[in-house]
């Protein structure tokens, strides 16, 4: 069997298990690094080869994008990562780092529950920055933290250890500001602040693909001034084998974001006002897979094949090909043609998709990115609200 093949099997088996599922959104300020981060992700899970990852950035994928017709505005990629003797489906929505994007960004926070928020060691917190923390919290989804770029503190800023954790508290304190500004009027969510004793924030470069957190420092038994000896002296390659950022960042996910179990009884009162007494409202705060299907349209592609693609959260029930679905706002039903999921921006078909999985849905052609689309007629989601306009947060 193929290795593509297996993943997809693997991805299917893991889709009904909810409480191993992680569904994440990599949102950063503009050339942070997310696009070369996520590629780090996808080779560490063995979808594209160690040697291409950073160069083949596969997220990005314009001009394959072009050959073949397809226009993915938020990329979706399902990945497998052991962690604790478990296997875990780990589920990443690429968000665009422009802020022109700042609706598909909202859009991509909406179908998952943690983000991986990315910033340039050098730079700092940016406007972008704070939209995104924003959205996300907003959204009620959980913010873990990676400084970028700590090679070039190292190796090009020639920083010492003082100056440097200087640095780097200075950028955990920016985005802790704005966590602690939004949820300190939120009932619903404790502190969510994030901290590298607790191992919310990891380090790295994702251009030379290691990685450092407090949990890897333990578990490697390699300490910060150990990595900066091997950065100066250029032994990257040896970095990367010894403590690589894949296995860094998947660890944080798995231990830090909330599974849709974890996750949907927070998040269904944030972006639904129907009646929390319904049925409907139980079986999406249970994740129930035989509830009614309750899909959130966050995102249209088109393939030149298959035709538009709704992908999305599915909230509660099991999509699967032939159903007649409700699309919110619009009279009669859609018959679903096709469900899948994503492999690195490559739509797999699957025999269906369980609540708390992001799907791949052909058929809905009345739906839009922001639709409900459901197995009964239903209070649709609230409309994704776009915060265009950064704050700015420093001069
Ligand atoms: P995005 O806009 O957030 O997706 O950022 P990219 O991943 O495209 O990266 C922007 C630029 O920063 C590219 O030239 C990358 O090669 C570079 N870059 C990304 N990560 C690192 C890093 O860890 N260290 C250094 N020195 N450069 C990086």
């Amino acid at each position: 069997m193929g290795r593509r093949k297996k993943i997809v099997e693997q991805c299917e088996r893991l889709m009904d298990e909810p409480e191993n599922i992680r569904n994440i959104a990599i949102a950063a300020h503009v050339d942070h690094g997310k696009t070369t981060l996520t590629d780090n992700l996808l080779a560490g899970a063995g979808m594209i080869s160690d040697e291409t990852a950073g160069e083949q950035l596969a997220m990005d994928t314009e001009e394959d994008e072009q050959e073949r017709g397809i226009t993915i505005d938020a990329a979706n990629v399902s990945m497998t990562h052991e962690y604790d003797g478990t296997n875990h489906l780990v589920n990443l929505i690429d968000t665009p780092g422009h802020v022109d994007f700042g609706g598909d960004v909202t859009r991509a926070m909406r179908a998952v529950d943690g983000a991986l928020v990315v910033v340039d060691a050098v730079e700092g917190a940016m406007p972008q920055t704070e939209t995104v923390v924003r959205q996300a919290l907003r959204e009620g989804v959980k913010p873990a933290l990676f400084i970028n770029k700590v090679d070039r503190l190292i190796s090009e800023l020639q920083e010492g250890p003082e100056e440097m954790q200087k640095r780097l508290l200075g950028v955990i304190n920016e985005v802790n500001e704005l966590i602690r500004g939004m949820t300190d009027e939120m009932d619903d969510i404790d502190d969510w602040t994030v901290s590298v004793e607790d191992g919310t924030v990891g380090f790295g470069s994702a251009l030379y693909k290691w990685g450092v957190s407090m949990p890897s420092m333990q578990r490697t038994g390699m300490d910060f001034g150990d990595i900066m000896e091997l950065e100066r002296n250029d032994n990257r390659q040896e970095l990367h084998e010894r403590t690589p950022l894949s296995d860094v960042v998947l660890d944080m996910v798995c231990e830090h974001f909330p599974d849709p179990i974890e996750s949907q009884p927070r998040r269904i009162p944030r972006i639904w006002r129907g009646d929390d007494e319904s049925d409907i409202a139980e079986s999406m705060r249970l994740v129930d897979e035989d509830g009614e299907v309750v899909l959130m349209v966050t995102d249209i592609g088109v393939d030149p094949h298959a035709g538009e693609i709704a992908a999305g959260r599915v909230f509660s029930g099991t999509i699967e090909k032939g159903q007649d679905l409700y699309v919110s706002g619009t009279a009669g039903t859609n018959r679903v043609q096709s469900v899948g999921i994503y492999m690195g921006g490559e739509r797999e078909e699957v025999e269906h998709v369980p609540a708390g999985n992001i799907a791949a849905v052909t058929g809905l052609k009345d739906a839009i990115a922001g639709s409900t689309a459901s197995s009964t007629e239903m209070t649709p989601f609230e409309s994704i609200e776009h915060i265009s306009e950064p704050v700015i947060t420093k001069s």
